[in-house]
């Protein structure tokens, strides 16, 4: 058993002082388990543990009780109260037998008023208890963050996945029939490739959102109508089965850019597929519009959907920001902008009342 004087917050006291504290002190023994005060109670002195350990705890919601600290021989408890006088905030448990020396208040705030050195240590070691429980404390947090994080991007990967997944199981369907003609295999072959493709490009572009990196541009020479018809085409085909058509209201500029066309494509999509979402359920048109400035090329998607709710348009491009949708994740404009802004492009979206969005991206020329 550890005496008295040794605790940690009594080692500054002058000899006088500590054996006039041992008389007042009330040496007091717990049994395993048993609650030496709980949230609540009133606050009536304070705590010198000389053998045991105690464990503080509180209520942190309605059902949750948390430990807060695990305390052994020759550390102190319930010393706030010595300060502010107020009701116990945690419970102080005896872990296994305990025993301690208890100090009334008001001896404790007597000798703090005469002894400044252990005024002193009080806050120093009180404000090392604070220290520690932060540090714990924000670790936790972040964890917990981090948790919900991943939970997101589950439901953001079934969301995107759904789709592409779609479309390799009715061409694998396709291809595998009896009375299949060899063009027609030819045809699945190629629509399951693509979707696989997409489904690695959304892999990557997930793996650099989670990374927080810029992600790694590797522009290529790119002459951007050759790019954009055939991906066109693709787009097309796969919206019409929802009663959306895509229509070129200008043919895009052959002009050469440098882009990285995996991650372009990406845009497009996303841009596309939130078009139809806003069409559904009817469906609609999307007009895809372009123009060049000397510095940039400016493409345009617009959608004859419900258009951009108000609740959501200050914050269309943040991470997670998502409105009106069952599925949505709110991932896939802030995708799209970091991969504009990795092209050295800007993003914007605009909505007038009664007419759907337009979203334009510009992406600068060399
Ligand atoms: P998600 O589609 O998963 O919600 P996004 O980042 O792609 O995430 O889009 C964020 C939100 O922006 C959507 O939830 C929707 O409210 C709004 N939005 C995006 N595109 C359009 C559009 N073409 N028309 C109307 N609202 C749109």
């Amino acid at each position: 058993m550890l005496p008295f004087e040794s605790n940690r917050l009594l080692s500054v006291l002058p000899p006088g002082e500590v054996e006039g504290l041992k008389a007042a002190a009330q040496p007091k023994r717990f049994p395993a388990g048993s609650t030496i005060f709980q949230e609540g109670d009133p606050g009536d002195g304070l705590y010198f543990i000389l053998e045991g350990a105690v464990q503080i705890s509180a209520m942190v919601n309605p059902e949750q009780r948390r430990v807060l600290a695990r305390l052994q021989e020759g550390d102190f408890f319930g010393e706030m109260v010595v300060v502010d006088n107020a009701p116990r905030s945690a419970t102080a448990v005896a872990e296994g037998d305990l025993q301690v020396c208890f100090v009334p208040s008001q001896v404790m705030l007597d000798l703090l008023l005469r002894c400044p050195r252990l005024a002193i240590n009080l806050v120093k070691l009180f404000s090392q208890r604070t220290r520690d429980f932060n540090r714990l404390y924000i670790q936790e947090v972040l964890q917990a963050e981090r948790l919900t994080l991943v939970g997101r991007f589950a439901r953001s990967i079934v969301h995107d996945f759904k789709n592409p997944l779609n479309i390799i199981g009715i061409s694998a369907e396709m291809g595998a029939m009896d009375s299949a003609t060899s063009e027609m295999r030819q045809t699945a072959r190629n629509r399951i490739r693509k979707q696989v493709d997409r489904l690695s490009n959304m892999i990557n572009e997930l793996l650099e959102f989670t990374r927080g990196s810029q992600g790694s541009v590797v522009p290529a020479t790119t002459e951007y109508a050759a790019y954009l018809l055939p991906l066109i085409e693709e787009i097309s085909a796969e919206v019409a089965v929802k009663n959306v058509t895509l229509q070129l209201v200008n043919p895009p500029p052959a002009v050469t850019l440098l882009l990285n066309p995996g991650r372009l494509t990406h845009v497009f999509y996303n841009l596309v597929h939130n078009a139809v979402d806003a069409m559904m359920p009817d469906g609609g048109r999307i007009l895809l519009r372009f123009s060049t400035s000397d510095t940039a090329v400016i493409t345009e998607i617009e959608d004859t959907g419900k258009g951009i709710a108000p609740e959501i348009a200050g914050r269309l491009f943040e991470p997670f920001a998502t409105f009106g949708k069952a599925q949505g994740t709110g991932l896939g404009l802030s995708i799209a902008r970091r991969i504009i802004q990795d092209h050295g492009g800007q993003i914007q979206a605009r909505s007038e009342p009664g007419r759907g969005a337009i979203f334009s991206f510009t992406l600068p020329r060399r």
